[in-house]
């Protein structure tokens, strides 16, 4: 029977396992073999340069910060199978996980399965994919290529908002394409993207698809209420249609909010069930940053210590 296993193997995943492993609680990690369609290491794998997460000055490579963390991982103790779980029985102890390899029984479990940027498949969205298209402005658009630039962001909820108010910062104009004549976003989000002087909206349209030589130069719109279509000159795109967090696993048995983030107690990454713990983007649908992620991992590392000390 196994303490900890942890499902996940991003910031979240890779930060509980260094935590449990110190506290020699020898984890189990399931780093996922594609699962959501992403490599083993999560979100970061598939971007560039990480010019925020602290003690790196000069930038790191996603794929290289998370290489070094699953390094530092196996380094403490931990033990990671690259297998994706397909799914649990939290329905009474010991808990039992399932993959296509074997079942395991564990006393504790933290879930960092993360989310998943929706994307839109537009016309050649995978050939300008990191090379002008992005599906995080806060990561990516401090970047030099979109400096002074005009930038488009896609969305009209409070992720759009913010994300287009941040590239305000750095870009010559910001065009935020709404699908519909009105905003998702809460009234106070709305009133501060219509008077930001750099934002303009293009209202009830939608982007057919991405032109460029070898970086993303043009955007075809199409207006969904008169079919006029037109190129806008863009240097960069950024999606903010939401995410979906990877929790289908879990087959109902923990208690999701409605967009299917797993809600954790405030202040902690206890959810409904004790003994189960969920850290990073599967439960955040407002910071999803690395940072944090790795924050509330550590988090979920000292809960589960306490609760195997006390409970189990
Ligand atoms: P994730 O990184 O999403 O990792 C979860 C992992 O769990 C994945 O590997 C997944 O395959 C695996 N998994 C899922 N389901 C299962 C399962 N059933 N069994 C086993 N494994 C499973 N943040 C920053 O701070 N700075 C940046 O510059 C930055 N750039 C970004 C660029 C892009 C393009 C994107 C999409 C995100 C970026 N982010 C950035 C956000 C950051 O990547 C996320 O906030 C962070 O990775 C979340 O970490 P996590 O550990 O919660 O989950
Ligand atoms: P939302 O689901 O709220 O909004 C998604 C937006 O993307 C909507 O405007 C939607 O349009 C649009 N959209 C979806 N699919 C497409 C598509 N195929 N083509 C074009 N547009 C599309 O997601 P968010 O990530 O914005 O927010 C998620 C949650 O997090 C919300 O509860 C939000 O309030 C919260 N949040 C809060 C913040 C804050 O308070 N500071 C910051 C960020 C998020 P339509 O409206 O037509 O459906």
């Amino acid at each position: 029977m196994e303490n900890v296993i942890i499902i996940g193997s991003g910031p979240a995943g890779h930060t509980a396992a260094i935590y449990t492993a110190r506290a020699n609680l020898y984890p189990l990690m399931y780093e996922g073999m594609m699962a959501g369609g992403i490599s083993a290491g999560g979100q970061l794998t598939t971007t560039t340069d990480i010019e925020n997460f602290p003690g790196f000055p000069e930038g790191i490579s996603g794929a290289e910060l998370m290489n070094r963390m699953r390094e530092q991982s196996i380094k403490c103790g931990t033990r990671i199978e690259t297998a994706t779980v397909d799914k649990i029985d939290i329905r009474e102890k010991p808990f039992k996980i399932f993959s296509e390899k074997r079942i395991v029984e564990t006393k504790s479990i933290i879930i960092a399965t993360g989310a998943t940027a929706k994307r839109l498949n537009i016309k050649n969205e995978d050939i300008f994919w990191q090379k002008g298209i992005s599906a995080c402005a806060v990561c990516d658009g401090g970047l030099p290529i979109f400096r002074q630039k005009i930038l488009a962001v896609i969305g009209g909820g409070d992720s759009a908002i913010e994300e287009a108010t941040y590239l305000t910062k750095f870009a010559h104009k910001v065009i935020l394409i709404v699908r519909r004549d009105v905003l998702r976003a809460s009234k106070a989000m709305q009133k501060k993207i219509q008077e930001n002087p750099k934002v303009e909206i293009l209202w009830n349209s939608n982007v057919l698809e991405a032109l460029g030589e070898n970086v993303l130069e043009k955007l075809l719109v199409v207006n969904n209420k008169t079919k006029e279509k037109k190129t806008i000159e863009v240097r960069g795109l950024f999606y903010a249609i939401g995410h979906t967090p990877n929790t289908t696993f879990l087959e109902n048995q923990l208690d999701l909010d409605e967009a299917g983030y797993i809600k954790t107690k405030p202040g902690t990454t206890k959810t409904n069930i004790e003994g189960v713990f969920a850290c990073g983007d599967v439960q955040d649908k407002v910071y999803r940053q690395a940072i944090t992620a790795a924050g509330s991992g550590c988090m979920a590392a000292l809960e589960v210590e306490k609760y195997l000390e006390e409970k189990a």
